[in-house]
């Protein structure tokens, strides 16, 4: 593969296909950073749950605003979990922001163009210093539409959400089939239809339905787009 001086892979979608499971494979074969663009959104939904900011599903902007700076957000390695982990002002929040309780707020929150125009700042900056694999809603539209690549992934609704309540069993966390299938629609139809950058594909974004595919399938197809986009 050449063309590699600096890359920025840009991977969007719907909410559960998997974009940050193959995202972060294909950074650790790239030997390239790896950034969780919704582990972002939903740390700043915690803060703000945390801090009384949204009632009855609506969020105080203001006060949100006011926080920004005393919001600082990192993906480290956590010696315990063993694992790479997202932190909230120095907390281990990866658990808690993958719950029902951040999942169910978090469209609302990433629909407020003040904590968009926060969050893409960090995006950028972090992609113009370093090549990097990036996930989202809106990284191949708003973010970087000059990425080298731009993939869009998708698969049944179905789908997305068993692979979903799979994960949070896994992790102990509970859930029914029918909350989380609500959610991941539901999250789905606040992203699409937002006013501040939506959820859509990227016109020259390519699209990879994963309905039928196993995580090898996947990775070898996203492995041979890079081949074909990156060499000349
Ligand atoms: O990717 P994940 O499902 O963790 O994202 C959680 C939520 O964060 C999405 O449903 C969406 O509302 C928001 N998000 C966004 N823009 C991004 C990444 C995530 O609006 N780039």
């Amino acid at each position: 593969m050449q063309n590699r001086e600096h890359l920025v892979i840009a991977i969007d979608g719907h909410s559960s296909c998997g974009k940050s499971t193959v995202a972060k494979e294909l950074a650790k074969k790239l030997h390239i950073a790896y950034v969780d663009t919704g582990a972002m959104y939903r740390s700043v939904t915690l803060y703000a749950l945390r801090h009384g900011y949204i009632k009855d599903g609506k969020c105080d902007v203001e006060s949100l605003e006011k926080s920004f700076d005393d919001i600082k957000i990192t993906f480290n390695f956590n010696a315990e979990t063993g694992s790479n982990c997202t932190y909230l002002n120095g907390e281990d929040v990866e658990s808690e922001i993958r719950g029902l309780e951040v999942s169910g707020n978090v469209s609302m929150v990433s629909a407020i163009p003040q904590v968009r125009h926060r969050l893409v700042d960090w995006q950028r900056a972090m992609g113009n210093e370093t090549s990097l694999v990036m996930d989202g809603r809106d990284i191949g539209t708003v973010v970087f539409p000059n990425a080298q690549i731009k993939i869009f992934m998708t698969a049944s609704d179905e789908v997305r959400a068993q692979r979903r309540y799979d994960e949070l069993k896994a992790k102990g966390q509970e859930a029914s089939f029918e909350e989380v299938l609500f959610n991941v629609r539901e999250r789905d139809r606040i992203d699409s239809t937002r006013e501040e950058s939506p959820l859509r594909k990227a016109e020259d974004a390519v699209l990879l339905d994963n309905s039928q595919m196993t995580r090898e399938e996947q990775f070898q197809w996203i492995l041979d787009l890079i081949d074909e986009k990156t060499k000349k």
